[in-house]
């Protein structure tokens, strides 16, 4: 079969300068991004940029970067940024259909840097206009992973992973020859509460789940580490991104976050790919695809490290884990109610509503009560999705009814 060459490989092999538009720019994948893109200028033109309620930031970011289009997703602070950007000459938006309009832009690379499901409708649409996606936002593709990859695939699109770990696998797997890949071995941190016991998990404050031992990310995903739901996630994203099927994907504990993820071979050789736990080096492998380019990330000194340990999750104190997998085996709704869920339990746990062991036991008993249809098309999955929340909004309540 013959490979089709994406028009963004022929450019950035040309040494042509990149357009890319950052959705969630104000974000920690955002950043990040940005602090790239600010260190190779010449690579390098912002096509659009989009915040959600730092406007302040994404008028700073603007005011540097130069987008052509500065999007705010909350409507109430569109007047503020249309002032702090006055005179700019750089076009302003608000609201959701304005992401969906920054991600239609002609940029040859958006990334997905939007936390949650509000991100897939901006993805979807730059997938359908043949972007190369460099792909955060691992929420989409746990609740529309089939029609996702459809579309790319549709448009000549190009996914590329950019969550450390697929980026990792994506990196070490031979696409080529994907018959000769036994499984994939997805590492996870093991994140603040690997050693502590459900007892103590049950008191957790947000401020411990949120404190990550080798990464700083935003709110929901450092809480989705403390749970392991996230792991949970990128089992169910690797299913999507990786021509494997569900037994051959293992997860392993691995506290050091050096080695990202690792590939089996039905020889018995295993890849791996490993680096500082810094997302500027994944994030970078997306932006300058098919090349390299540098980054400031520190250098791995394995002699200093000394040790890489490894050990099996326990499914006990991290039964998210569980949830995940049996989520996926079931497919249909399931993935999309699990993923709605947990939104809606991080949400409350996050403003104090119900405490940490809450979000597992919300998730699953809302996968329990939920009976939704299998979604036959891309408009199911918000329908399935809103359905979830309301019932996982209705699960919340009655926890923290018992709570005071
Ligand atoms: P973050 O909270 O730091 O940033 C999220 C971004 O999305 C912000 O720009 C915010 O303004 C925007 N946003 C939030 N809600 C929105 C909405 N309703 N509409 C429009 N925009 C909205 O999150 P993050 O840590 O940067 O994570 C972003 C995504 O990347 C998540 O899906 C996360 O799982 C994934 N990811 C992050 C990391 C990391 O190191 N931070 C690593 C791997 C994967
Ligand atoms: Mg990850």
């Amino acid at each position: 079969m013959e490979m089709k060459v994406h028009p963004g490989r022929r450019d950035a092999e040309a040494g042509k300068v990149r357009s890319v538009t950052v959705l969630g720019s104000t974000g920690s994948i955002g950043c990040n991004t940005l602090d790239l893109i600010g260190r190779a200028p010449e690579r390098f033109r912002v096509e659009a940029l989009t915040g959600n309620a730092n406007v302040e930031l994404l008028i700073t970011q603007a005011k540097q970067f130069r987008p052509r289009l500065a999007v705010i997703a909350d409507p109430t602070k569109y007047a503020r940024l249309k002032e702090g950007l006055a005179g700019t000459g750089i076009e302003t938006a608000a609201g959701a259909e304005a992401l969906v309009e920054a991600a239609a832009r002609p940029a040859e690379f958006v990334m997905a840097g939007i936390v949650g499901i509000a991100g897939l409708a901006p993805t979807l649409t730059a997938a359908r206009r043949g972007a190369i996606v460099g792909l955060a936002n691992k929420e989409c593709l746990v609740c529309a992973g089939n029609f996702l990859t459809q579309e790319v695939e549709r448009a000549g699109a190009e996914l590329l992973p950019v969550d450390s770990e697929h980026n990792a696998i994506f990196q070490c797997f031979d696409f080529h020859a994907d018959k000769t890949v036994e499984r994939l071995i997805l590492t996870a941190s093991g994140g603040p509460f690997r050693e502590r016991s459900l007892a103590e998990m049950e008191s957790m404050t947000p401020a411990q789940a949120v404190a990550h031992p080798n990464w700083d990310m935003g709110a929901k995903i450092s809480v989705d580490s403390a749970t392991m739901m996230n792991k949970g996630l990128e089992l169910i994203e690797a299913y999507y991104l990786f021509p494997i099927d569900e037994p051959q994907i293992e997860i392993i504990v691995h506290p050091q976050s050096v080695v990202h993820s690792l590939v089996g071979y039905v020889d018995g050789s295993v890849l791996a790919q490993m680096g500082p736990p810094d997302m500027r080096t994944p994030i970078s492998f997306a932006l300058a695809w098919p090349n390299r380019m540098a980054t400031p990330s520190e250098r791995l000194d394995l002699a200093q490290i000394r040790n890489l340990t490894f050990e099996a999750p326990d499914l006990t104190r991290f039964p998210a884990l569980r949830i995940a997998r049996s989520a996926l085996r079931a497919g249909g709704a399931a993935p999309i109610v699990l993923n709605a869920a947990n939104e809606v339990a991080v949400r409350h746990f996050l403003n104090g509503a119900i405490g940490f062991l809450d979000i597992a036991r919300i998730v699953e008993s809302v996968l329990d009560r939920s009976n939704q249809p299998v979604p036959s098309r891309i408009e199911d999955v918000s329908e399935i999705d809103l359905t979830a929340r309301r019932l996982a909004g209705q699960v919340v309540g009655e926890i923290a009814q018992r709570r005071l």
